[in-house]
């Protein structure tokens, strides 16, 4: 006879798993019965199986677990943090002795559980200057130049968000490199030519919908955005700041500086003359959404004090917000799976966990 453990006598289902029951969104106590247990290999060694009362689907404990379906539990909390700090897939597929592809998908995973848990802490308030730019980099190789575009609160260095915009590659570039650029453009065609205003149009427009008091929001000289906040209907107000002014802490684009500098130091793809680059537009907005997370809840604003700012070495900028209470760890996220049929989303959001990129010039797993 199997022995229970403690954790498991105890468990009772938050929610039935299929979306068609009427237990789905909202469960009542009782709703399952336990049905038998099942032997694994991996540890606690026992699963506990229930059965929905009111639709016959079958689940077990394991259904509501991050590592659901996965042969070894506890390695995404490694694969995250390695991630996030410096080390390329390769490495970290070394150092765990695991295949490279088992680190992917545990960071695609990653990504879509992150926005999950967003959705739940659901920022609907934001009474902060924003400051917004756009992180250069590129996915696959130069002739795929691209935008990260990101809003970032000037007080609690909080990242409200990270879209993508694709660019087509510019500049001077030898005859062999335009020969090249020709056939490229002829096998895909030209990336969307507006890409930089439909994005900022949409972050723009997100942002106002939450304003509750008239802010600021602080951006460099680019046409496109001008162009874009011309076009919001708005309640904020619009600074432009040059490229050439001093890039310090007095700068209005001190936060989102500060970050960018973070994306390159702390992302291995973004190095300077990296081998280990985004190889994939999908993949490159998983990194910055799982950047976004570890910035905004599992880290201090900085790392160490600040004299204008006592709190600012021992609050994550979520806790600005009052969204959270304290700097969160990996099990307050990822212990428990979210399902993506309790949340709504926008097309954006969507495509993101679809994993949807037409104008993508490279191949990804869905
Ligand atoms: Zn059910």
């Amino acid at each position: 006879m199997m022995k229970l453990k403690p954790c498991q006598l105890t468990f009772s289902p938050p929610f039935c798993p299929n979306p068609g029951c009427v237990h789905h969104r909202f469960s009542s106590p009782g709703f399952a019965k336990k049905n038998g247990i099942t032997k694994t290999i991996k540890a606690p060694q026992i699963n506990q199986r229930f059965l929905c009362r009111a639709c016959g689907v079958q689940f077990s404990q394991n259904t509501f677990d991050f590592d659901f379906r996965k042969k070894l539990i506890h390695l995404s909390k490694n694969v995250l943090n390695f991630a996030m700090n410096g080390m390329s897939h390769s490495s970290i597929a070394r150092e765990l002795k695991v295949s490279k592809g088992s680190v992917n998908l545990r960071l695609k995973n990653l990504a879509h559980q992150s926005l999950l848990f967003e959705k739940e802490k659901n920022v609907d308030k934001i009474s902060e200057n924003i400051a917004y730019d756009g992180f250069e980099t590129f996915t696959f190789s130069q002739y795929s130049p691209c935008y990260i575009n990101t809003a970032v609160g000037m007080t609690s260095h909080f990242i409200y968000h990270n879209t993508f915009s694709p660019l087509n590659r510019k500049g001077r570039m030898t005859d062999l490199q335009k020969l090249r650029q020709l056939d490229l453009l002829k096998k895909h065609g030209a990336y969307p030519k507006d890409s930089i205003y439909q994005e900022s149009r949409y972050i723009f427009n997100e942002i106002n919908a939450k304003v509750d008091k008239r802010i600021q929001l602080f951006s460099d000289e680019h046409q496109s955005y001008r162009r874009a906040f011309n076009q919001t209907i708005n309640k904020i107000s619009h600074e432009t700041i040059s490229s050439r002014a001093r890039r310090n802490a007095r700068n209005p684009l001190f936060a989102i500086n500060h970050l960018h500098l973070l994306y390159r130091h702390f992302l291995c793809s973004q190095k300077r003359e990296t081998i280990a680059f985004q190889k994939h537009e999908g993949a490159m907005l998983e990194k910055v959404q799982l950047m976004k997370i570890y910035r905004n809840f599992f880290q201090p604003k900085f790392t160490k004090k600040n004299r204008y700012d006592e709190f600012a070495h021992l609050w994550s900028p979520a806790m600005y917000l009052k969204i959270v209470d304290r700097v969160l760890e990996f099990r307050d996220v990822f212990g428990m799976r979210r399902l993506r049929t309790h949340f709504k989303f926008d097309e954006r959001e969507n495509d993101f966990l679809d994993r949807h990129y037409p104008y993508s010039r490279q191949k990804m797993a869905n």
